[in-house]
C-alpha cells in the first residue's frame, strides 16, 4: 500500500499535477517510502530510539521492500509490529506537515505508537473468540431478497466504556454491511443491550 501511494505521488508529479516530490520535512531528498520512514533526518530517531534491535544497526537498503525484508529477518514479531505502527504515525505526521502542521518529536511519536499498539493488543485479548457454544440457537439465513440484522453490545469495565456492533447478512449468509462503535460507560450488560437497541 505504501509503495502504491508513492507511485501515485510520483506519477502526479510527472504529470505536473504536483509541484515536486521532495520531502516536506527535510526538503533535501525525494520523498520515497524508504526515505519517509527510515532515511529522513526528521524521523530517523523514531524506530532506532525505541527498538533495541535497531540500535547500532547499519543497513544499506535500495527501497522500502528491501528494508522491510531486512527488518523481518532482524526483528521479533512484537518489534516489527511496533515498527509498522511507528511508520503509520510518521506518515500521519508527514501529512500534517504538508497541511501546515508541525512534526512531533520522536519521543512523542514513540509514545503514541506504543499506546496504539497496546490498545490494539488489549482489544485482541478482549475479543478472543470462545469455542464454547453460546446456546442452542442456530442462525438461519433470511429468505431471498430479504436481509437479517444482528446486533450486540459488550461492557469493557477495565476500559470504562461499552461497545456496539451490528452486521447485516443476505439470503446467502454473506455479510453485506457491518459496523462497530465505542459507547459510554454502563453499569451492566442489560444497560448496554438497551443502548444497542
Ligand atoms: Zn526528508
Amino acid at each position: 500500500m505504501l509503495l502504491e501511494y508513492w507511485l501515485i505521488i510520483h506519477n502526479l508529479a510527472k504529470c505536473k499535477i504536483l509541484d515536486d516530490v521532495m520531502c516536506h520535512c527535510c526538503k533535501r531528498f525525494a520523498e520515497t517510502p524508504l526515505h519517509a520512514v527510515w532515511d529522513c533526518g526528521a524521523t530517523q530517531d523514531v524506530s532506532v530510539g525505541s527498538i533495541t534491535s535497531l540500535q547500532n544497526w547499519s543497513t544499506c537498503c535500495h527501497d522500502f521492500r528491501d528494508l522491510f525484508e531486512s527488518l523481518m529477518d532482524r526483528l521479533q514479531k512484537e518489534e516489527l509490529e511496533l515498527f509498522l505502527v511507528q511508520a503509520w504515525q510518521i506518515l500521519n505526521q508527514r501529512n500534517a506537515v504538508i497541511h501546515g502542521g508541525h512534526l512531533r518529536e520522536p519521543g512523542w511519536l514513540n509514545k503514541r505508537a506504543e499506546e496504539f499498539l497496546d490498545e490494539y493488543r488489549n482489544a485482541q485479548m478482549v475479543f478472543t473468540p470462545s469455542n464454547e457454544s453460546s446456546g442452542s440457537c442456530i442462525w438461519r439465513a433470511p429468505l431471498a431478497e430479504e436481509f437479517k440484522l444482528k446486533f450486540d453490545a459488550a461492557v469493557f469495565s477495565n476500559q470504562h466504556c461499552s461497545g456496539f456492533g451490528a452486521i447485516v447478512r443476505n439470503s446467502s449468509g454473506e455479510v453485506t454491511a457491518g459496523m462497530s462503535v465505542k459507547g459510554p460507560y454502563v453499569n451492566s450488560s442489560k444497560e448496554a443491550e438497551v443502548l444497542a437497541c
